[in-house]
């Protein structure tokens, strides 16, 4: 499905901006920063209409996101077809800074307290990414 469908199933009216997001997330296939994605993005963009797109896309279950090591908010597009459970725990890098989505992988059921608000959940992974250790293999063997 393209970003236009996933729009029009979600009943969200498609706007120019809208389509662009959702299709570079889709595309990418990780999550991604504010900012990796207003760069992407053919000319300038107001950052407030940005934001609040990210933040719609993230209401109706379009995206999803994750804190990397520094504290900000990445997006990455909801792919059912791609086995996606709902949110999903994602890895970073702390050499090259990259997320990526570990899909099909649920987020674990919680017993709360009761009255207790849940407003998300994440699980961040971090370590070394693949291409980076095998750029620094000397150091693994120390
Ligand atoms: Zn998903
Ligand atoms: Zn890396
Ligand atoms: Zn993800």
């Amino acid at each position: 499905m393209n970003a236009q469908e996933f729009l029009d199933r979600a009943e969200i009216r498609r706007t120019p901006v809208r389509e662009a997001v959702l299709g570079i997330l889709l595309e990418e296939r990780r999550p991604m920063a504010y900012r990796e994605v207003a760069a992407r993005l053919p000319g300038r963009q107001d950052r407030v209409t940005l934001y609040r797109t990210l933040l719609l896309l993230l209401e109706k279950g379009l995206v999803h996101r994750a804190q990397d090591l520094e504290g900000t908010w990445r997006f990455c597009a909801h792919a059912p077809s791609a086995g996606c459970p709902g949110n999903h725990p994602h890895f970073v890098c702390r050499v090259c800074g990259r997320m990526s989505c570990l899909s099909g992988i649920a987020l674990p059921r919680l017993e709360m307290e009761p009255q207790t608000v849940v407003e998300g959940k994440q699980m961040v992974v971090y370590g070394i990414c693949a291409s980076c250790a095998g750029k620094f293999p000397r150091e693994r063997e120390v």
